[in-house]
């Protein structure tokens, strides 16, 4: 069962990225390092509702 999540920049917060991920391998928020072209930079990026 895969779910629905979307990725913001933890910088200005704006939400770049529409994703899925699995509950089961991550139960947690997830956090992952990617390309944000507000900043223009990569960016850490955090999963929001
Ligand atoms: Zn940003």
């Amino acid at each position: 069962m895969r779910t629905k999540i979307t990725l913001a920049c933890t910088e200005c917060k704006q939400r770049n990225y529409n994703m899925t991920k699995d509950k089961k391998t991550h139960p947690d928020r997830m956090e992952t390092k990617k390309y944000c072209r507000f900043c223009k930079t990569h960016t850490l990026h955090k999963e929001t509702k």
